[in-house]
């Protein structure tokens, strides 16, 4: 089976510039952004959906938050204020099957249903 886009992009064999990197996530702009500051933040290692994680995985989930929460300071909007988003499954809207946490800000969001 062919490895999901984000696999491709953490292989490296997606050329996409990486706006934070480690050893368990990384991070870089979303391709269509939905704001002025639009950043996916995604697990290196495979899950399909949120509903693949369990008790284990609970510290990757608290630092991909963390991480999000350093990257909109970096990029300007911590003050101002922004949203996180994990889509989850068809009726969540999720396109992409490997977990990923949307960073949107840079302008008002509240009346968007993201
Ligand atoms: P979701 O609907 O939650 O699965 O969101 C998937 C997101 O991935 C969408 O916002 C796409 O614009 C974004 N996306 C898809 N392919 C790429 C890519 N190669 N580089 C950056 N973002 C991408």
């Amino acid at each position: 089976m062919k490895p999901d886009i984000f696999c491709q992009i953490v292989a490296g064999d997606i050329p996409t510039e990486w706006l934070y990197d480690d050893k368990e996530v990384l991070a870089f702009a979303d391709i269509n952004p939905q704001a002025p500051v639009h950043i996916l933040i995604i697990p290196k290692k495979h899950f399909a959906t949120l509903n693949d994680l369990g008790e284990i995985d609970k510290g990757l989930l608290g630092h991909m938050m963390l991480v999000a929460q350093r990257l909109a300071t970096e990029h300007g909007i911590a003050s101002g204020g922004y949203r996180l988003i994990i889509n989850c499954g068809a009726h969540g809207g999720q396109v992409v099957p490997h977990l990923h946490l949307h960073l949107l800000g840079g302008r008002e969001l509240a009346g968007d249903m993201c």
